[in-house]
């Protein structure tokens, strides 16, 4: 305990141990009446004035601003698989496999143009090692792979944040996540 607070505890004792008049009586009902009131103003002033700072989540939710580096969407149709985004993470979290296109199959290109080389045969993010640094987001030179602004993706396991981006169900979420 520091010397302030011994010296506060000697006081708080000797008022304690002071005799009770009238007076003093009053002025102890004025003391919490008048901070207890003081109290309930600084209260009322923000209930009447100040606009809510929360919202009633989850019925309401926040729209996060466009550049937020939230949950990672790869849309794989337009991925080159051209390893920078991996190359560039950090954790090494992001898995991808490809195997050169058979020179038969019918020629492919990115919604940008890029010709596809490489078919693509997995690309898998586990977000629960991510960092969310952005770092393969700039990589990517077809801009598939960004961050959106889904936050709600919380799971119970930590497997269940192991993405396949070439699943189906992951593939929908474009229409549902990316802006
Ligand atoms: S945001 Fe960063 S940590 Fe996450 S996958 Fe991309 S590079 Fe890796
Ligand atoms: S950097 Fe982009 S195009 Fe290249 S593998 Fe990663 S997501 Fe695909």
């Amino acid at each position: 305990m520091k010397i302030n607070d011994l010296s506060m505890l000697d006081t708080n004792r000797a008022r304690y141990e002071e005799e009770l008049t009238l007076g003093k009586w009053f002025k102890n009902i004025w003391i919490a009446l008048s901070t207890a009131f003081k109290g309930m103003g600084i209260t009322m002033k923000y209930v009447l004035t100040v606009k809510p700072v929360t919202i009633e989540y989850p019925e309401v939710k926040e729209e996060l601003p466009a550049n937020s580096r939230s949950r990672l969407f790869n849309d794989v149709d337009n991925c080159i698989s051209c390893m920078q985004c991996a190359d560039a993470c950090p954790v090494d979290c992001i898995y991808i496999t490809a195997v050169r296109r058979d020179k038969e199959a019918p020629k492919l290109k990115t919604d940008g143009g890029t010709p596809i080389k490489l078919d693509l045969k997995q690309y898998t993010i586990d977000t629960a090692l991510c960092c969310y640094c952005g770092l393969c987001t700039v990589a990517c030179p077809t801009q598939c792979l960004t961050h959106t602004t889904d936050y709600e993706f919380a799971q119970y396991t930590l497997g269940e944040m192991k993405y396949d981006y070439l699943a189906s169900d992951i593939r929908a979420w474009k229409h549902r996540i990316v802006k």
